[in-house]
């Protein structure tokens, strides 16, 4: 069984054709990424005059950012659980209590709606947090690879930090 580690314990993604099976005390969310990147690549009329190279870099960020997507989602399940549970002082319930206040009330149907349709366009990137939790587009800042790390995308509405090379 191929599983994504989702970084939250007894969360995991598995593929759809094994969404039924029992896996055991996990929470198991459903989650097929169909997405291609190749298209990004092709149709964005920003790159057609860029190297080879820029086009694999920026074919990287966004490979990056989509594998957030589950990830962000997941994140948001675990948050909407530990606020109805009372467990009020996690990261994931805080972003889900932020919302709130904010007058978006995050539900799975909609993170998992928002997560699968996150399309994040090369040269204008936003963050996939945002979209999963609020539906917004907050546009990202690169920093780039330096020998200590790796290029990453931050978040300034959020917060949220994503290494988007290997470094
Ligand atoms: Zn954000």
């Amino acid at each position: 069984m191929n599983r994504a580690f989702t970084g939250f314990p007894g969360v995991s993604i598995v593929h759809c054709g094994d969404a039924e099976k029992d896996h055991g005390h996990v929470v198991v969310l459903r989650w097929l990424l169909c997405n291609s990147i190749s298209n990004f690549l092709t149709s964005d009329p920003m790159n057609t005059r860029s190297t080879l190279v820029d086009r694999a870099h920026v074919g990287a960020r966004i490979a990056a950012l989509l594998r957030q997507a589950p990830i962000e989602f997941a994140r948001a399940v675990y948050g909407i659980n530990d606020h109805a549970g009372g467990r009020t002082d996690t990261m994931a319930a805080r972003e889900v209590a932020r919302a709130l206040r904010q007058g978006v009330a995050v539900t799975e149907e909609r993170a998992e709606q928002r997560a699968r349709a996150y399309l994040p366009t090369a040269g204008q990137e936003h963050c996939p947090r945002c979209w999963v939790v609020y539906g917004h587009k907050s546009p990202l800042r690169f920093r780039e690879a330096t020998e200590e790390r790796p290029e990453t995308a931050a978040c300034h509405a959020c917060g949220a930090e994503y290494a988007t090379s290997r470094g």
